[in-house]
């Protein structure tokens, strides 16, 4: 569904700022600037397609917020942004049922409003768990927390925490008490941090009265960050951000770190990690296959490195097409490598024999032209628990395959080498 964010503004000029950082959030605008306007611009969209609104306090037919109200009233998550920041403004704004506001005077103030705009898209499927005992407290902070489109989950014990995690993969930030019934907020701290660490799931401790100390035992334990009861709205919401922003930069590096630039393809050292790891508990039939496009060289040396990279990301879309269930990756240049856990040769070599026969038969359209390409295969079996052996072995039989006049699957003989069967085990 196309997200709208509806912006009710004080003039053409500051509508233009906030719809150019709207749409560079990927978002369309829907622009207004009374709320006369706003209302008729609204009612001509269906309301669920509004992610939120972006609405001035204060507007020359609503001078007093009413603005906003009619936006809170119709359900639709309400950025406030005012002319200035002083105090009275302030309070009158947070009173009402708003995300946020941004007093419009400065650019940094529009650099947050863009994160913030953004944000609200993912936060759609960002969870966030809130742990006390304090009734008040507890929906005080989901109500917040609900505000800006979080998934938010509650518990009242760390037991009860712990199930919440497991159930719930979303959940990136965990908001706890210090007194729960089970254990402290702080040794509850210390127990998340044997499962998870720091880098996978923010923790956010929160505790009133003592708050100097609290803060530094919490931080000790592992929290992320601290926050002392009473907590001030605003300061609650920017802490929350950048703790769930730090989880997703952490998590953007490391895809980035285990993906292919070009085919968006799991890379060598990602395939080698999995394999390691998912190997350590294998011991029934498994196949490892290299496949390695023919005469690649030439598509490029013809039609350019743009067609061949084309060709690459086509083979590439093939191969995780087939092997949805196998670990798969790109090994390097035109070679990828397919993992095939639990499956007997002889089963993986006919799989891959079909493969090779839709690769054949697929047209890859480049801008001036249509190719075709093939590929050769080696393919080794389960006769050793070592990767880079299993790999060693694969690639004599992809050299066989290529020596043999390519376009062909070569398989290892399951019986050829008992001497090597018994050096490699
Ligand atoms: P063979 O059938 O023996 O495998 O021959 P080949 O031409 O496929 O193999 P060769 O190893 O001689 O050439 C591989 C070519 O792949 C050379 C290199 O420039 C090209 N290549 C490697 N990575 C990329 C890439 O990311 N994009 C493009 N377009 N070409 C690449
Ligand atoms: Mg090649
Ligand atoms: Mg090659």
């Amino acid at each position: 569904m196309q997200q709208h964010v509806l912006i009710i503004e004080n003039g053409e000029g500051n509508l233009e700022l906030i719809a150019k950082l709207v749409r560079r959030a990927g978002l369309t605008p829907v622009g207004a600037t009374s709320l006369t306007e706003g209302k008729a611009r609204f009612s001509q969209n269906v309301p669920e397609t509004f992610l939120c609104a972006i609405v001035a306090y204060s507007l020359p037919d609503a001078p007093h917020g009413q603005a906003i109200d009619f936006t809170a009233s119709a359900y639709i998550p309400t950025i406030a942004t005012t002319e200035t920041l002083d105090n009275a403004t302030r309070d009158k704004v947070l009173e009402r049922d708003v995300v946020d506001y941004i007093p419009k005077e400065n650019s940094q103030n529009y650099d947050y409003l863009s994160r913030l705009i953004s944000r609200l898209e993912k936060n759609k499927s960002t969870g966030v768990l809130v742990v006390s005992t304090n009734r008040v407290l507890r929906s005080r902070t989901i109500s917040l927390l609900q505000r800006h489109n979080f998934v938010a989950f509650e518990s009242l014990t760390a037991n009860d925490a712990m199930q919440q995690l497991s159930g719930h993969q979303n959940i990136r930030l965990v908001i706890t008490d210090n007194t729960l019934p089970d254990m402290t907020g702080t040794k509850f701290v210390a127990f998340l941090r044997k499962s998870f660490s720091k880098e996978q799931l923010a923790i956010m401790g929160v505790a009133g009265g003592q708050g100097m100390l609290m803060s530094a035992h919490f931080i000790k334990s592992g929290a992320n960050d601290f926050l002392r009861i009473p907590y001030c709205h605003e300061e609650f919401l920017c802490r929350v951000m950048q703790n769930v922003e730090y989880i997703e930069s952490v998590e953007e590096i490391r895809r980035v770190a285990n993906t292919d630039y070009l085919t968006g393809l799991p890379n060598r050292r990602h395939f080698f990690y999995t394999v390691t790891v998912q190997h350590q508990s294998l011991s029934e039939d498994h196949a490892l296959a290299l496949i390695d496009l023919d005469f690649f060289k030439s598509i490029n040396d013809t039609h350019g490195h743009d067609a061949g990279d084309i060709v690459l990301k086509a083979m590439a879309a093939l191969i995780e097409f087939y092997f949805p269930d196998e670990i798969i990756s790109r090994f390097g240049g035109e070679e990828f490598c397919i993992y095939m856990p639990n499956t007997p040769l002889d089963e993986a070599c006919e799989r891959l024999d079909d493969f090779r026969k839709v690769v054949e038969a697929e047209v890859i359209k480049l801008p001036t032209t249509d190719i075709k390409v093939t590929c050769s295969i080696g393919v080794c079996g389960a006769r050793t628990q070592r990767v880079d052996k299993l790999l060693s072995s694969a690639d004599k039989q992809l050299y066989a395959a290529k020596n043999n006049g390519r376009n062909q699957v070569m398989c290892e003989q399951p019986d050829t080498s008992s001497t090597e069967q018994a050096s490699l085990l």
